[in-house]
């Protein structure tokens, strides 16, 4: 292949993954699908695969583990949510394999383990929810180009407990939290630290809680430096593992960062995100994102699949005045 069309297929698969953009702003080159710039700043790393004739491989820090809150989610498993999440990026990586006959890998790096005492998840939760995550990614037609990594998948850490691991992973590559905050107050992560310590406070904000606001409020702030400094310390990792990869998130990033924001599920809300909330079947074959509480004030009703609840299904439709119409 020549370099230009190197650079042509590399510019393809781009263009395939920022359909899906979770985009920061919508200012600038930012404003254009797909963005110029956006495209611009991962099309080197593309073009080393493309022109290695190699999958495209990707990681994706994300599918943690669900919210404990069950106003949010049906429970500690994976569910409808996260296969339809599956599905999309199994979608993508089927596209890709249409303009880059080697295709791509999706790798997803499942970050609960790195900071479950954090977001207050039981560790066994963790571990069946990774265990749930390959059954369905199991499921998946094949070949899915998708592939799941946990904490515990470094040798190194092998028969370790689970806060040791998180222990060596913050002694290796944890930057210090005083340091952090002071990023913080100055501005940097704002929009990441905002968008975490609302995740904290509304899953600790259960019918249980007993608790002040203030209370619950300066807590989830405490542990959202703890949840940012983990991620980062995980990101840091995950670049040291799979140097060359292109790195997917699940939340907006600026114009042409280094990491790209992409959606998993369609979403009302730009950070909701599959293990926040729950799939509700909206009618008309599509599916949404929404909060439990949301999917149950407008009388969506269960549905259960494999013995276990799965999602919500709407019984009227969304909007009867255009439907009629
Ligand atoms: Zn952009």
């Amino acid at each position: 292949m020549s370099d230009s069309d190197v650079t042509r297929v590399a510019r393809g698969v781009m263009e395939l993954v920022l359909r899906h953009q979770r985009k920061g702003q919508r200012t600038g080159t930012c404003a254009l699908t797909p963005c110029p710039d956006c495209r611009d700043a991962h099309v080197a790393r593309v073009e080393r695969y493309v022109a290695a004739g190699e999958p495209v491989r990707f990681v994706l820090p994300a599918f943690p583990g669900k919210s404990p809150n069950t106003a949010k989610v049906l429970g500690f498993l994976p569910d409808k949510a996260e296969q339809l999440a599956l599905e999309f990026l199994s979608g993508l990586t089927a596209d890709i394999r249409e303009v880059y006959a080697p295709g791509a890998e999706i790798l997803i790096c499942s970050d609960g383990r790195v900071f479950s005492d954090a977001v207050g998840i039981p560790d066994e939760h963790i571990t069946a929810y990774q265990r749930e995550m390959q059954a369905l990614i199991d499921a998946l037609p094949r070949p899915s180009g998708i592939g799941l990594f946990n904490l515990e998948d470094l040798p190194e850490l092998a028969g370790l407990g689970h806060d040791r691991m998180r222990e060596i992973l913050s002694e290796r590559y944890a930057e210090p939290l005083e340091q952090l905050r002071k990023r913080v107050r100055a501005g940097e992560e704002a929009p990441l630290y905002r968008a975490i310590t609302r995740f904290l406070f509304e899953d600790g904000n259960t019918p249980e809680y007993t608790g002040s606001r203030a209370a619950l409020q300066r807590d989830a702030r405490a542990r959202a430096y703890v949840v940012i400094q983990r991620s980062k310390a995980w990101g840091d990792l995950l670049a040291d593992r799979f140097p060359g990869a292109l790195r997917l998130s699940i939340h907006p990033q600026p114009c042409g960062a280094e990491k790209l924001g992409i959606h998993l599920v369609r979403t009302p809300d730009n950070w909701l995100t599959p293990w926040h909330s729950v799939a509700l079947d909206t009618g008309d074959g599509d599916y949404v994102l929404v909060k439990r509480s949301e999917a149950e004030a407008r009388g969506a009703q269960l549905v259960r699949a494999g013995g276990r609840p799965s999602h919500y299904a709407l019984t009227e439709p969304l909007a009867p005045a255009t439907a009629a119409a």
